[in-house]
């Protein structure tokens, strides 16, 4: 390999961390961004099960209520906020993917976080289709809501606050959120 190309295939491929982790360098581009969005299978423990977007989950109020925990009702099932700074998501760091705790489709992986400084686990990109939007007027002025796309679960607001390129800050509950480390 010529010195020149090594040093093209070093500044484009990951850094290995202190902990033998790979990060991956935050995206440059919207095309890196694409990229990330492409290859996010790639941080999911063999094995897991992928549900699709296109099998929707209906359940009643009831059957929610016996699946999931009392805090995670309250956010995907009524619109609820988790207070800040309580989700351990939210100091999360190591490669994997975060699953929708409602149904498990795949919504963010480890490599579109980032640390916002608000106390909730903060995206700034998801995995393709993962979600749907709406319009709320919960407080004086219009949020976008975005819900999980399978199940109808509320995950959180997204805000035109982010980081660069995408410049979209997706503030999600973590109670909303599983996370499955790519190793176990
Ligand atoms: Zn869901």
């Amino acid at each position: 390999m010529k010195r020149r190309t090594l040093l093209k295939f070093l500044a484009a491929g990951p850094i290995f961390g202190a902990a033998g982790h790979v990060h991956a360098a935050p995206p440059k581009t919207m095309k890196d961004v694409e990229a990330l969005q492409a290859n996010w299978k790639a941080l999911l423990a063999p094995g897991t099960p992928v549900p699709s977007a296109a099998e929707p989950l209906k359940l009643s109020k009831d059957e929610w209520r016996k699946r999931l925990s009392p805090a995670s009702y309250n956010v995907l099932r009524e619109e609820g906020t988790e207070r800040a700074g309580t989700s351990p998501l939210d100091h999360e760091k190591r490669p994997g993917v975060f699953v929708c705790a409602g149904c498990g489709l795949p919504v963010f992986s480890s490599e579109m976080k980032f640390d916002s400084g608000t106390g909730w686990p903060s995206f700034f990109t998801t995995i393709p289709g993962a979600f749907q939007t709406s319009t709320d007027y919960k407080i004086l002025y219009p949020r976008t809501e975005y819900h999980c796309a399978r199940c109808g679960g509320h995950h959180g607001h997204v805000f035109d606050d982010g980081p660069p390129p995408t410049g979209k800050r997706y503030c999600n509950n973590g109670v909303a959120l599983k996370f499955i480390p790519q190793k176990a």
